[in-house]
C-alpha cells in the first residue's frame, strides 16, 4: 500500500491547529470542512429535503440496513443513547445491560433513567463480556439486550455473536451502541441482527461532533407502536422524529431546525466513506491499528485488549507509576499540538487511549505522534518509526 500524506498534516501547519488522535473528535478532512460552510438552507427547503434523503440513504449504506427509520439527530453520540431511553424503554421493563467500562455504564445509566429496571452483566474493564452470559441473562425474562460494541474507555470490542437469535427467541430487542466501531471497526447492522443502533459523526465517520446516525428496525418500530405510555421525551419521540424525516400523507412536519451545515458535512464525509469503499476503509483502519499497536510496543507502551478482542479504532494503553500520563498528555499538546485521550474511571491518570479514527489512521499522523511521544518521553523514535514504515508498507 502506498504512504499517502493526507492533507490533515498541511492543514495542521496552519498555526494553532490540533492533530486530533484521542478517542474523537478524530482529524476532519478538508472537503469536509469547506462542506460544512456551504450556505444554510431552512429545514424544510426542498434543497435540504434532498440533503437529509441522501444522508439517510448513504447511513443505510453505512450501517448495512435497508430499515426505513434511518436518520440523524440533532444531537451527540449521547443524544442517541437517550433516544434509545426514551423510545424503548417503559418504567419498569427489565434491560440485559453489558458492562465492562466508562460507556456501558453511561448506557446503564441512561436506561435505569427512564424506570429500565437494568440488570447489569459486568466484566472486568479492559474484557468483553462472554456473549453466552447475556442470553443466561436474557433467559430469565427481559425486554432487551443492551451493549457498547467499540467500549471506548478500553479498546475492547463487545461480541454480538448469538445475541440477536437469543433475543428473537425471547421476543427481546438487541440494541447497539456503535459509536467508536461505525465506519471504522466491521460491522453490518443486520448481519448482526441489531434492532437499534446509534453512532456518533466526529470517531471514524470523521465528520464535526453534532449528529447521531441512528437506525431502527422494523420489529423495534413495532414495539414502539405497543407503547403502554408516550415517550416522555419530547425531543426525541421517534415517531414524531420520522415525521419530519419520512414524507407522509400530510408531507413532512417541522419538529425541529436541523443544523442544516451539520449534514453538509456529514454527507460530504459520507462520500468519502463511499469513494474509499467500506471494505478497503476497515482494512486501513486495521492497518493502522496493527502499525500503531507495534510503534508503540518499541516504546514499551501494551495495548490493554487481548488479542482477538479490540476494537480496531482505538488504543488503549495502561501505564505505570513510572509515567506521568497527564503531564505527556498536557505537553503533547502544548509542544506538538496533537492531542490524545487519558483514562477513565480505575484508569484515570494511569492510561493513554489513542484514536484509530478516519484520518488519524494514515502513516503521517501516526510519525507525527510517534516522534512527539517519544520525544515526550525521552526515548530513541527510530525503532518505533522504522516499525510503522514496515507496517504501512506491508502488502498483506
Ligand atoms: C464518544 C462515545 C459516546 C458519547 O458520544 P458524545 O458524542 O461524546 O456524546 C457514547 N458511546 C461511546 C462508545 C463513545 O465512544
Amino acid at each position: 500500500m502506498a504512504v499517502e500524506v493526507s492533507d490533515v498534516v498541511d492543514e495542521r501547519a496552519a498555526a494553532g491547529s490540533r492533530l486530533l488522535l484521542g478517542a474523537g473528535p478524530s482529524p476532519i478532512p478538508r472537503r469536509v470542512m469547506e462542506a460544512l460552510a456551504e450556505p444554510t438552507l431552512g429545514h424544510l427547503d426542498p434543497d435540504f429535503v434532498a440533503v437529509m434523503e441522501e444522508v439517510a440513504n448513504r447511513l443505510r449504506w453505512l450501517f448495512g440496513t435497508p430499515n426505513k427509520a434511518t436518520l440523524a439527530l440533532a444531537a451527540t453520540g449521547s443524544g442517541g443513547m437517550e433516544a434509545v431511553a426514551a423510545n424503548f424503554v417503559e418504567p419498569g421493563d427489565r434491560l440485559v445491560c453489558a458492562v465492562s467500562g466508562h460507556f456501558g455504564d453511561r448506557l446503564a445509566d441512561a436506561l435505569g433513567r427512564v424506570g429500565g429496571d437494568v440488570i447489569r452483566v459486568e466484566a472486568d474493564w479492559g474484557r468483553a463480556v462472554a456473549p453466552e452470559r447475556l442470553i443466561d441473562a436474557l433467559a430469565d425474562g427481559a425486554d432487551a439486550i443492551a451493549c457498547v460494541h467499540g467500549e471506548t474507555s478500553t479498546g475492547v470490542c463487545q461480541p454480538l455473536d448469538g445475541l440477536a437469535d437469543a433475543c428473537r427467541e425471547h421476543d427481546a430487542l438487541l440494541i447497539v451502541d456503535c459509536v467508536t466501531s461505525l465506519g471504522g471497526h466491521p460491522l453490518s447492522i443486520d448481519d448482526a441482527g441489531v434492532d437499534v443502533a446509534y453512532s456518533a459523526t466526529q470517531k471514524c465517520i470523521g465528520a464535526p461532533p453534532g449528529l447521531s446516525p441512528f437506525t431502527v428496525s422494523d420489529r423495534a418500530r413495532a414495539r414502539l407502536a405497543r407503547r403502554r405510555r408516550p415517550v416522555a421525551s419530547w425531543y426525541f419521540d421517534l415517531a414524531m422524529l420520522l415525521d419530519y424525516w419520512i414524507d407522509g400523507s400530510s408531507g413532512r412536519l417541522y419538529h425541529h431546525t436541523a443544523p442544516s451545515n451539520l449534514f453538509f458535512a456529514l454527507r460530504e464525509a459520507l462520500v468519502l466513506m463511499a469513494e474509499e469503499r467500506l471494505a478497503r476503509r476497515w482494512e486501513r483502519h486495521r492497518r493502522a491499528h496493527e502499525a500503531l499497536r507495534e510503534a508503540l510496543r518499541a516504546l514499551g507502551l501494551e495495548r490493554l485488549a487481548a488479542d482477538g478482542e479490540e476494537v480496531v479504532s482505538l488504543l488503549a494503553l495502561p501505564l505505570d507509576d513510572r509515567v506521568d500520563a497527564t503531564a505527556v498528555q498536557t505537553a503533547l499538546l502544548r509542544d506538538a499540538g496533537i492531542e490524545i485521550s487519558g483514562g477513565l474511571g480505575p484508569f484515570a491518570g494511569r492510561m493513554w487511549r489513542i484514536g484509530v479514527m478516519g484520518d488519524g489512521a494514515r502513516p503521517e499522523p501516526q510519525r507525527l505522534l510517534v516522534q512527539a511521544l517519544a520525544r515526550e518521553i525521552r526515548q530513541d523514535p527510530c525503532e518505533a518509526l522504522a516499525a510503522l514504515e514496515r507496517r504501512w508498507s506491508a502488502d498483506d
